[in-house]
């Protein structure tokens, strides 16, 4: 069937007036500072994330309405009000109290999409104590680290993650004062060193005045990997709130009764910016699904959720079209207004099968943990170019750049004002989420920056009507189902292994996936290939790293090519696995 290079803004459903349909002039009235109005501030005039998220509603004419809708396969749904939400918010925040835990320090999460993580993640901001997600796949490894280098405090985690994922490297986690345990399926936390999280909370005061916190004041850390060296943290502010409030208004399209279904974890970004704090900060009924994927069960929660809004991720919906049309006709969503999705590409194949099945087109748009929020998107103002990323929100200047420093040299950059030329997408700073930071890294913040500019990582170009389209990133990090794997990482934790002497780590296309990790190893002498030893390397990985982490494939070489300077060659694995050309090879130590 031929299709037509644009889906019509009108094509998605009639049910309710969008928020917005004039693109330009929506975006020639915008300012940050009108923006801020839309929230209610604190009375003592600063900001704070948790308050406006739950406390703002919960004295409001939507104290009654559900703000989180927990479903489970083999138990009743869960809800909280916002009035619940604020009551069980003041309790944790008072058990951080009586912990002696306050403004500034730092408390770490590590569950499954459980109502703990939740009541917990917003009770601490409203402590002003500045919290961290981790993803709960994450091995032993990740999780230490990142503890270490945020320093932190405070760990909310479940029993059975305890065990199995912290306890054996608690040794490593000196600044760990407090262990909060969650314990699920009723067993009895008897670790030393642990306390119980609901005999706290049934001992604390429902009672809780938010700390005095102001917009520039750090509220989330939020880990994330880049080609070299340790996760960069990457520090958020309250003032974020501002944007997280418009953007959902903007690129989500979310109205005041929507019921909202945003399927990523909120152990990465999107699940705590727009899985938590954006649909709050709106007084939306989130759905929150503590179940994995399941396609069946996905288009029946759709359908009998009454799910409005739905922000979900490629290799989610490619795993919806790989079971073809017939199980999404089980059932039918007259509910459903509008459908996003972030985190990689969007094949415009996608798109139109959302238009075709689903009677909706998806939204593709895109932002990174750094930008804290969506900064372009698909949006109900404009037709969608199925492929394209979409168009800058209101308050997002967007720009692509060529470098002009020399190696080695702070960034300089020059703007390509030509369309369809390929180049760095940047950012003109100045927008509320964005990060204020890497933690202990001042260094590496500073070159993220050319001037005004803050420089993606991203290689992008934008066309004749100001649509970007992505192109790829500018650096070797990997997108695998849509979590930001660091290749460092996987290699390090490679060569703990006693045979690997070096390993390399790519990321290799996938057609469901985006990527899969995939690793080069040589061996130290004395160990032989065998299929015993790959096994053997991968399970290895497996535990340090977690399933999420941790090499799909792993292949053997005699030797890893390397620069002279000693660098492992990267993106001439790459080129090799692909079988592309090799580019320049110069720096290329003989004989790899
Ligand atoms: P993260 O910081 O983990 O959220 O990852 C951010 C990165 O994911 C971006 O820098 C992009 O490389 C990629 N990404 C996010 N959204 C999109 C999108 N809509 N299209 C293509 N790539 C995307």
């Amino acid at each position: 069937m031929e299709r037509p290079p644009v889906i019509h803004k009108d094509a998605g459903s009639q049910r309710l007036l969008p928020n917005w349909t004039e693109y330009d002039e929506e975006r020639r009235r915008f300012s940050w500072g009108k923006a801020r109005l839309a929230l209610q501030g604190l009375p003592g005039g600063g900001l704070n994330i948790g308050f406006e998220a739950v406390d703002r509603h919960a004295g409001g004419v939507l104290r009654y309405q559900t703000a989180l809708r927990f479903v489970r396969r083999d138990a009743p749904a869960l809800e909280l009000t916002y009035a619940d939400l604020a009551r069980q918010t003041n309790r944790f925040a008072n058990v951080l109290q009586s912990l002696g835990v306050g403004k500034g320090d730092r408390l770490f999460l590590l569950a499954g999409r459980i109502p703990e993580l939740y009541v917990a993640l917003l009770g601490a901001l409203k402590n002003g104590t500045v919290v961290t997600p981790l993803f709960s796949a994450f091995g032993p490894e990740p999780i230490a680290t990142r503890i270490q280098l945020g320093s932190g405090q405070v760990l909310v985690t479940t029993d059975a993650l305890y065990q199995r994922k912290v306890r054996q490297m608690r040794a490593q986690m000196p600044s760990l004062r407090h262990v909060l345990l969650v314990a699920e399926d009723g067993g009895v936390t008897d670790e030393p060193d642990t306390l119980d999280l609901a005999t706290l909370m049934a001992a604390a005061s429902d009672n809780f005045t938010t700390v005095e916190t102001s917009e520039d004041d750090p509220a989330l850390l939020h880990f994330t990997s880049g080609t070299t060296g340790t996760p960069k943290g990457a520090l958020h502010v309250h003032g974020a709130a501002v944007a997280h409030e418009a953007t959902a208004r903007y690129a989500l399209d979310l109205h005041r009764h929507d019921r909202y279904w945003c399927t990523a974890d909120p152990g990465w970004v999107t699940g705590t910016s727009y899985g938590i704090i954006a649909p709050l900060l709106q007084g939306v009924t989130s759905l929150v699904d503590c179940e994995e994927f399941d396609a069946e069960r996905w288009y029946t929660l759709l359908a009998q959720e009454h799910v409005t809004v739905w922000y979900t991720a490629p290799t989610a919906i490619r795993m919806l079209m790989k079971g073809g049309p017939e199980p999404v006709r089980h059932h039918r969503y007259p509910c459903l207004r509008f459908v996003a999705s972030v985190g990689e590409p969007l094949n415009p194949e996608a798109v139109w099968w959302g238009q075709e099945v689903l009677g909706l087109p998806i939204h593709d748009n895109w932002w990174q943990t750094e930008t804290g929020g969506i900064m372009i998107a698909n949006t109900p103002a404009f037709d969608i170019k199925p492929g394209s990323m979409g168009r800058p929100l209101p308050g997002i200047d967007a720009y692509i750049v060529e470098h002009l420093e020399a190696e080695g040299e702070a960034p300089r950059v020059r703007v390509i004002d030509t369309p369809d030329v390929e180049g760095e997408l940047a950012l003109k700073r100045g927008w509320p989420s964005m990060f204020r930071g890497y933690l202990n890294n001042e260094a590496r913040y500073a070159k993220c920056f050319a001037g005004d500019l803050y420089l993606t990582g991203d290689l992008a170009r934008r066309d004749a009507d100001g649509y970007f389209w992505f192109v790829g990133r500018a650096d070797d990090v990997i997108k695998s189902a849509g979590h930001l794997i660091g290749p460092f990482e996987v290699e390090s934790a490679l060569m703990e292994h006693p045979a690997v002497a070096e390993a390399g780590v790519i990321g290799k296309p996938d057609p469901m996936v985006g990527e899969v990790v995939k690793a080069f190893v040589s061996l130290k002498s004395g160990f032989e290939p065998s299929e015993t030893l790959r096994l053997d390397i991968s399970a290895h990985a497996r535990r340090r790293l977690g399933a999420a982490v941790a090499p799909k494939e792993i292949a053997f070489l005699a030797v890893l090519p390397r620069t002279r300077s000693g660098k492992i060659m990267r993106r001439l694995l790459k080129a090799r696995e692909l079988g592309l050309p090799e580019g320049d090879t110069s720096t290329l130590e003989s004989g790899a």
